[in-house]
């Protein structure tokens, strides 16, 4: 754990892409750790101009921009855990990596974003192998959805259609070198589940976890996965180990969703506020 002398509370570093409309990447990641209790910092990876009807800009930042920022967070505030989440391309992902290997033995939830709901790309496709080869063996637990494990796994998208693909395909992402692996189970067939949103966390050694809430009938659901790992995040900085820290996340966003608001003429966000 990295802790400056100077501070009595945990905090976060989100390292990550901004949302101009504020439902996903940096702002939802600082929504959630603020409210559980978290000081949430960041590492900006990329800008995009992005409202509820989609992304309609990616500029990523200069490798230059993201180690400065990672630097300057680290060498003087430390964090108590790390998320990543938008890292568009090969050399941010490397340079990212980098530093989190110089700074030590930091909680580093990876959530591999690839792409948006409404289809925009926020991952090169040359940057797949590069998050599998450099960024996963630093992870403590890696949080795709189905079409994010799909796409790493090179599988189709009904490869995975059960509890039992979700784990045998969690099984294989930890060949990645991943601590543990969370496959979010929001993408299946809806009644697949009893009605239930499931997510399957493998790790090495014991049986895969369920975690279980029920689904909710909302379209609203823009930046559910940036909120799920920053509140991974904020859990382990609070010293939350991490099955609890997902089940406590898993309720966070499902609260979120229920609370879910409309921000545009598309798709609305999580409401973050208690
Ligand atoms: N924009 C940014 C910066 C993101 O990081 C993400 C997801 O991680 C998204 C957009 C997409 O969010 P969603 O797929 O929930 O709409």
């Amino acid at each position: 754990m990295q802790q400056s002398q100077q501070r009595e509370y945990p905090l976060a570093l989100t390292i990550a892409g901004s949302d101009s409309g504020g439902g996903a990447g940096i702002q939802a990641d600082l929504k959630t750790m603020q409210e559980l209790g978290v000081f949430g910092t960041s590492a900006l990876t990329a800008v995009t101009a992005q409202n509820s009807m989609g992304v309609h800009g990616v500029y990523p930042l200069s490798v230059e921009t993201v180690a400065a920022q990672m630097d300057a967070v680290l060498s003087d505030m430390g964090a108590d855990s790390v998320k990543t989440g938008m890292l568009f391309a090969p050399d941010i992902i490397r340079v990212v990596s980098a530093k989190l290997g110089q700074y030590g033995r930091i909680p580093v939830i990876v959530d591999p974003v690839m792409i948006a709901k409404g289809g925009a790309p926020l991952l090169q496709e040359e940057a797949v192998e590069t998050m599998k080869v450099h960024l996963f063996p630093l992870s403590e637990v890696v949080t795709p959805n189905i079409p994010e494990a799909c796409a790493l796994l090179g599988l189709q998208e009904d490869d995975i259609r059960s509890e039992a693909d979700m784990a045998e395909a969690g099984r294989a992402l930890l060949r990645y070198g991943c601590g543990a692996v969370l496959i979010k189970g929001g993408h299946l067939p809806a009644g697949s589940a009893g009605g239930e949103c499931v997510d399957v966390l493998v790790t090495g050694g014991a049986e895969p976890s369920m975690f279980r809430t029920p689904r909710l009938p909302t379209r609203h659901t823009h930046g559910t996965g940036c909120t799920l790992s920053s509140a991974i995040a904020a859990m382990r900085a609070r010293g939350e180990n991490l099955p609890d820290a997902v089940r406590a996340a898993k309720h966070f966003v499902t609260a979120a969703i229920a609370a879910s608001v409309p921000t545009g003429q598309g798709i609305g966000s999580l409401w973050h506020a208690a």
